[in-house]
């Protein structure tokens, strides 16, 4: 039985009371709440009925807007918060549809974990309707053996749920043999959390769809799409790439019109140690041991307190360290309830942690994003951010876990370190009323476009036509197929067509590009460890890096390109090691290009360019003091990556007086480089590692010195156009950022980055600033 929980307001004053509390509430900001706003929607009589009987009497405003768009033929994008009811907007037209005539609705999600939540609740709802009613739901993933599909597909479920994967090649490829029943009744497509479609994986599925929608024409079928994404910039744009659907022809849905209690946000930043030079300089306390504090706090007072963390480690170790803490203060019932989740656990634990959760047996949790997306699990009294997640986005996502009915709810956000912590910290107006990040992937990827024009041959021959799904891009691409022999051309009266006779269904993942791994084996036991990527392999995997896995840790013997394996063997180094390397651009092909908009004379350039990296030796650096300790060199092989960037020079009279005052050149452009990088995920839905960087004094292609942000993916995902198309933008809030960092020399929250492969070296944040403030008038 949960403790009757003191008031918020009251806690909040107790916190600043607490002997550990040295100013770190930056600010306490009240988010108001909400009081419901229903609307009149018709709803079939045996659904309303069966609605009922799990508790909706009435349907919220939001929801009748998508219903009706789509009962009109429209397709819908709902962004709204976390539990607003997103589902019933899509199951009202699913299930009517399927009473009124055996529509079918197919439903596609990124997780299995939601599949599995999101079935049960529709089965649930199938069930009251009876048996008689004909609707019923299946779905249909990895976890199905052959003999379960092909049971699901003799019972012809109304609604099936799966994932992209399975839809990729479990079900387009067979869709004329196995499928057609379903294919030719679609009505209804749900893209769930379509904000999760970004990148590498976004782009894949983004080809997925409109390979289902070429399908679906070919069955005569023309389903409604309605996505349901999180709070983004540009929902309809996204929803738009992602399903291969006019931008027009999608109404959005936003303003969540369920009740909600007031939430109280609180910006903390843990205190900052050193000495104020050197290597000190900017570090602070460790987030986690700050979030644990709070954590242990709150759940003794009796909140149920949900802490979002890192990594699956920190998950495990925070919940044990805290359980410990707990019982340490003697509150042993409190510390049995404390839970970690993540999605390495099994089934069985995880729906356990689901529903302690949401019965209130569990008292609190340590949890990875995980449980950013949509499964069901109650409203919490609290929840703790253990560092700023990265984008406002997924802040938002994870703090709308909190609040329970219209009970005021508690946030708490622990800032990290890192730029965009420290940024938020400063300027907590940018985190509350600060443009929604946008998604962006891309269909056109070059790299993934083949394989999945191939799928679409094998799924139904191609012709011209296809261009509409595949891009400008298309007749060339057919003719390069068809001259590798991968694509077979017949004349018919109909126009050309092509077909293949390859599978390539299952020689392709859609998370990935590069498939090559490498394997890393702890020689002492002769157990595979992980395997990485290959080029994460070269980064993480050299001969000499300590490697950190399920909290061991290792060094590299050996690293074995040819062979594609690293030897391990366990160390109790108590050092980090870091990279170096030396990179080069060359600029292929400039796309397109503008002004900035404080410079007429200084041009930004979105280009195809290459990408060419050398592993040129590591160093170790101290774990305690952060300093380095020595370096070795490594013979590794160059990579080149074919991807795209957008660039901008450095005008000759803003490099004149930055070589005119003191300081260093290349450590000002450097230092831009590094904060722009930094601040890019301010922007758009991405981590910063998913982008380069390269400044150089002088490059050849545009005979001036050059700063390049370039896409970490072969082909490019999309980060690099959509930093181009805001570009005044970044550059306005990078140069803010720097501004608010109280650091004289550069730090880890405003130029330093983790990832450089010069060691940070040379940086000069105040060129930096005057370089951006001449870009940008600021
Ligand atoms: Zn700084
Ligand atoms: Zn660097």
């Amino acid at each position: 039985m949960p403790l009757p929980t003191p008031g918020v307001e009251g806690t909040v004053r107790w916190l600043r009371d607490r002997p550990y509390y040295e100013g770190q509430i930056r600010t306490h900001e009240t988010v108001a709440g909400r009081t419901a706003a229903f609307a009149d929607c018709e709803v079939d009589e045996r659904l309303r009925a069966a609605l009922g009987e799990d508790g909706v009497e009435r349907l919220y405003d939001h929801q009748v807007r998508a219903i009706e768009g789509v009962r009109d033929g429209r397709n819908a994008v709902l962004a709204t918060p976390t539990a607003s009811g997103k589902s019933l907007a899509y199951t009202v037209p699913a299930f009517e549809r399927a009473l009124d005539r055996r529509a079918t609705t197919l439903y596609v999600a990124p997780q299995v974990a939601l599949i599995e939540d999101q079935a049960e609740t529709l089965s649930t709802l199938a069930d009251r309707l009876g048996f008689a009613s004909g609707v019923t739901v299946e779905r249909y993933t990895g976890r199905q053996d052959r003999e379960e599909k092909a049971a699901i597909r003799e019972r012809q479920p109304t609604v099936l749920l799966t994932t992209p994967d399975m839809l990729h090649y479990g079900i387009l490829p067979h869709a004329h043999r196995l499928w057609d029943w379903f294919v030719e009744r679609l009505e209804t497509v749900v893209i769930d959390e379509v904000h999760e479609y970004r990148g590498v994986f976004g782009s894949g599925v983004s080809l997925v769809l409109r390979r289902l929608a070429r399908v679906a024409e070919r069955f005569g079928a023309d389903p409604e799409y309605v996505c349901c994404s999180a709070t983004v910039g540009n929902p309809v744009e996204h929803a738009a790439t992602v399903t291969g659907q006019p931008s027009g022809s999608f109404d959005l849905v936003t303003g969540d019109a369920s009740a909600t209690g007031p939430t109280h946000w609180l910006l903390w930043n843990p205190p900052e140690y050193g000495d104020g030079e050197g290597w000190g300089d900017g570090r602070r306390r460790s987030s986690h041991t700050e979030t644990r504090r709070l954590f242990v706090d709150l759940v003794e007072r009796g909140y149920q307190t949900l802490v979002f963390t890192g990594s699956r480690q920190t998950a495990e170790r925070y919940a044990s360290e805290s359980a410990k803490q707990l019982r340490k203060r003697g509150a042993h019932d409190a510390a049995r309830s404390v839970a970690a989740y993540h999605a390495a656990l099994t089934d069985d634990r995880r729906r356990e942690a689901e529903a302690g959760l949401r019965s209130g047996e569990t008292r609190g949790a340590w949890s990875t994003s995980a449980l950013e997306l949509g499964v069901d699990v109650g409203g919490l009294d609290a929840v703790l951010l253990d560092g700023y997640p990265g984008t406002r986005m997924s802040a938002f996502q994870r703090a709308g876990r909190a609040g329970r009915g219209t009970d005021p709810a508690l946030v708490v956000l622990v800032a990290g370190e890192d730029q965009l912590d420290q940024y938020l910290m400063g300027h907590p107006r940018a985190l509350f009323d600060g443009d929604p990040e946008r998604a962006v992937s891309n269909p056109e990827n070059g790299e993934l476009l083949p394989d999945h024009v191939l799928c679409a041959a094998v799924e139904n021959w191609l012709s011209r036509g296809d261009e509409r799904w595949f891009g400008e891009g298309f007749p060339d691409l057919v003719t390069h197929l068809e001259s590798t022999g991968d694509l077979r051309r017949r004349e018919t009266p109909d126009g050309t067509r092509w077909t293949t006779d390859g599978s390539p269904h299952h020689s392709m993942g859609l998370r990935s590009i590069d498939d090559r791994e490498v394997q890393l084996t702890d020689t002492r036991r002769d157990e595979v460890v992980a395997s990485l990527p290959f080029e994460d392999a070269m980064r993480d995997a050299h001969r000499g890096a300590v490697y950190h896995h399920q909290g061991r840790k290792y060094e590299v013997r050996e690293l074995d390109l040819d062979h594609r394996v690293a030897e391990l063997e366990p160390t109790w180094a108590d050092y980090y090691t870091r990279t170096l390397h030396e990179k080069g651009i060359t600029v292929e092909r400039d796309i397109t290009e503008k002004r900035l908009a404080a410079r007429e004379d200084t041009s930004v350039r979105f280009a195809e360019v290459t990408m060419r990296k050398r592993i040129t030796g590591f160093q170790r650096i101290d774990t305690n003091t952060g300093g380095p300790i020595g370096e070795e060199e490594l013979d590794l092989p160059e990579t080149t990556l074919r991807t795209r960037a957008f660039y901008v020079t450095v005008p000759e009279d803003v490099e004149r007086s930055m070589r005119a005052a003191s300081g260093s050149f290349a450590g000002g452009i450097h230092a831009a480089e590094h904060a722009a990088i930094a601040m890019l995920p301010n922007e758009v839905l991405c981590d910063r590692r998913d982008v380069g960087g390269l400044s150089t004094p002088l490059h050849p292609h545009t005979g001036r010195s050059t700063v390049f942000v370039y896409d970490g993916y072969p082909g490019g995902v999309g980060l690099a156009r959509a930093a181009y198309e805001d570009v005044d933008g970044l550059l306005g809030t990078t140069l803010a950022m720097l501004r608010s960092c109280a650091c004289e020399e550069g730090c880890p929250a405003c130029v330093q980055s983790p990832h450089c492969g010069n060691a940070n070296d040379p940086l000069d944040k105040e060129l930096a600033v005057d370089l951006l403030a001449a870009l940008t008038d600021g």
